[in-house]
């Protein structure tokens, strides 16, 4: 559908925000060209995360149009003169971006960049240039703006794949997965036979709970507000699930536990549940937040908690990873899929809203 319209940039179709909690609207724009160390992606699927939704309902008309999404799957159409690692035809997964000279990335921690704010929801280039500032329009959210049919990422926010693999199905690897599989296999390193709680089991609570049973967590326990979560909970590795409209959660993790939880993965953002994942530790537990707080609360001796970014994952290493873990059968995240035609954006972000959908998926080309 694109077309190269001379030096004047590239046509794309992208689902614009201009009013607070949506609707988006699908319309055409013009993106520059790919810079010498752009890449530009024709996608062929995007995955929708909360972070997406949270900006739908937080927008406001000072911010301008924006285009969101971050779970961007496509092929290489064009590379700028300075890229390597890529070319023409690649199959690549787009995750989150960072700078790649403070001192935290060159040190090999790109989750902790001191630019992840401005690189990621800056919605500009780092430098403040805006590749589709002609249709009046912000992009470069997480480095791509994956509603849309191209993307401009970088070498640092993508992760070349097997051309085996279907597009369609790796999209959300790159945001809510990763966090969630992430915190558990690096932030917290949760060993084998020590109990883990995963507080919302949507996407990122449902990779952690995957995550912990490949590393042997016992008991893991799921909680949630929609029983059927909590019962694919149950299939994916939860050993139990705890409703917590219906049963008071923290005496039921006690019973569970005997002395409480040794780590809580607290996915929800609710004040509630983040206080009741502290009330539920034993002596040594750590709660893992994931919502985009700091972590500094003042606990009881020997408890803490921890505000983890992308799971401290450095995504050319940690996509691949769960992509093999995926392959073997351990990582079943395709579970959790529901695909829609990019045309019904917004039918999947209300299905997402309910929590009828667990993780959706756009179709947004074919391969
Ligand atoms: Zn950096
Ligand atoms: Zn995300």
């Amino acid at each position: 559908m694109s077309q190269n319209s001379g030096g004047k940039g590239i046509r794309i179709q992208a689902a614009v925000l201009r009013k607070r909690g949506g609707p988006l609207k699908i319309q055409s724009l013009e993106m520059e060209g790919p810079r010498d160390e752009e890449v530009l992606v024709r996608l062929v699927s995007s995955g929708i995360c909360h972070t997406d939704i949270d900006f739908l309902d937080g927008w406001e008309e000072a911010d301008n149009a924006v285009v969101l999404g971050h779970e961007g799957a496509g092929v290489v159409e064009r590379v700028g003169k300075s890229v390597k690692s890529v070319r023409r035809g690649d199959p690549v997964v787009l995750s989150y971006q960072s700078c790649g000279h403070c001192r935290q990335c060159r040190k090999g921690h790109p989750a902790h960049c001191q630019h992840f704010y401005e690189a990621n929801f800056g919605f500009q280039r780092l430098d403040g240039s805006n590749a589709l500032h002609r249709s009046g329009v912000r992009g470069h959210f997480f480095g791509q703006s994956s509603f849309a049919t191209h993307s401009l990422a970088t070498e640092r926010n993508l992760v070349k794949v097997s051309k085996d693999l279907p597009l369609e199905v790796l999209a959300p690897l790159g945001c809510g997965l990763q966090t969630g599989a992430g915190t558990v296999l690096n932030s917290l390193a949760v060993s084998k036979g020590t109990s883990l709680a995963v507080f919302g089991t949507g996407a990122v609570g449902l990779a952690a709970v995957m995550a912990g049973r490949l590393v042997g967590a016992h008991p893991i326990i799921g909680v949630d507000r929609k029983p059927k979560r909590l019962e694919l909970a149950l299939q994916l590795g939860a050993t139990q699930a705890i409703d917590n409209r219906r049963q008071d959660v923290a005496a039921r993790i006690l019973h569970v536990t005997g002395r409480g939880v040794d780590y809580v993965v607290e996915t929800t953002a609710s004040p509630e549940m983040h206080q009741l994942a502290v009330e539920v530790l034993n002596p040594h537990g750590v709660v893992a937040l994931l919502t985009g707080e700091s972590g500094t609360d003042s606990l009881p001796a020997g408890r803490k908690t921890l505000g983890i970014i992308q799971g401290d994952a450095v995504p050319q290493k940690f996509i691949p990873k769960l992509i093999r873990l995926y392959q073997a059968g351990q990582f079943p995240f395709d579970r959790l899929l529901k695909f829609y035609d990019f045309s019904n954006i917004n039918r999947a972000i209300a299905d997402a809203r309910r929590g009828d959908t667990i993780k959706p998926v756009l179709r947004i080309s074919t391969v």
